[in-house]
């Protein structure tokens, strides 16, 4: 992990709440992967003093550039749509533990609410790479935040998107659909970001079958690196809870050993 000033290529609004930005990352030495996060100032005043983590949402290693898509939240995702192309912009990062694919897996099932889109959207580019092909629900309020649809069939994504708009985003339908997603593919894996309510049910499914399953949690954060416990969450040992960071032990965990309040 390293703090760098980036230079920003582009910082455009995409949707209603939704920003994409894109940095020059040449000056990065490390290999950053999916599921990992970058700690960034949004503003070059003290307040708001506290940096924000925002997963990798594209990673473009012959371009040596990285791409974040990002929901404008509150004072500090505000502040960061202020900065102009050609600005730089205080990153800190990569941070964290990363996604894993496995060798020999073929298909690997995504669920995505909201603006964990942007986490498992840098999963399924990897898995392209990597041969792997990916069915991924992607879940939102309205059509509009399905932003990345396009981007993850680019990648070959089998993509399902369900809305509150459109009435099929509870839990029932979701449901429904990951059984449909089941009949029709051998999903090899299972990843999630962005929904405790479907995260909870992606368990119990992938749990009943034997599939393995990831999550990307994502917590409020103070430092990112370990040192002020902002950002704990309980995990299963055995019979025993343990007490872990996001930051620095996630933020992605095997998906039946996270305790999902
Ligand atoms: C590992 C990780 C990866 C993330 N990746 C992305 C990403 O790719 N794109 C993206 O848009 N966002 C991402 N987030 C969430 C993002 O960090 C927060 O939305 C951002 O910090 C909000 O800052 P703010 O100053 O705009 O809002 P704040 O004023 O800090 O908060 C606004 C509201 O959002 C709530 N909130 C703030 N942070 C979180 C959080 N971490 N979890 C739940 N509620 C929160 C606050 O309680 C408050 O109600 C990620 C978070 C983590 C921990």
């Amino acid at each position: 992990m390293k703090q760098m000033h980036m230079r920003i290529l582009s910082n455009q609004q995409v949707s209603d709440r939704y920003w994409h930005m894109v940095v020059d990352a040449a000056g990065l030495d490390a290999e950053v992967m999916p599921g990992q996060f970058f700690n960034i100032r949004c503003s070059g005043e003290t307040y708001p003093l506290l940096r924000r983590p925002f997963s990798i949402y594209r990673i473009n290693r012959n371009e040596r550039t990285l791409e974040f898509l990002y929901l404008v939240k509150g004072l500090g995702t505000k502040r960061l749509t202020e900065r102009k192309a050609g600005e730089t912009v205080d990153i800190f990062g990569p941070l964290g533990r990363s996604f894993e694919l496995q060798d020999g897996w073929k298909t690997v099932l995504l669920v995505a609410r909201g603006v964990g889109i942007a986490t498992l959207t840098a999963l399924a580019q990897d898995a392209a790479e990597k041969g792997i092909r990916a069915a991924a629900i992607l879940s939102a309020r309205s059509r509009n935040d399905l932003l990345a649809a396009e981007t993850l069939q680019g990648f070959g994504a089998h993509v399902y998107k369900v809305t509150e708009e459109n009435g099929n985003s509870d839990v029932e339908s979701v449901h429904r659909l990951i059984e449909q997603i089941l009949a029709e593919h051998k999903i090899d894996a299972a990843f999630t970001c962005g929904s405790k309510r479907l995260s909870r049910l992606l368990r119990d499914v992938t749990a009943s079958r034997g599939i393995p399953a990831q999550i990307a949690l994502e917590e409020h954060m103070g430092c990112a690196m370990g040192v002020c416990f902002a950002c704990v969450c309980d995990v299963r040992e055995g019979e025993a809870l343990k007490t872990v960071r996001v930051c620095k032990e996630g933020p992605v965990f095997p998906l039946e050993k996270v305790v999902l309040a």
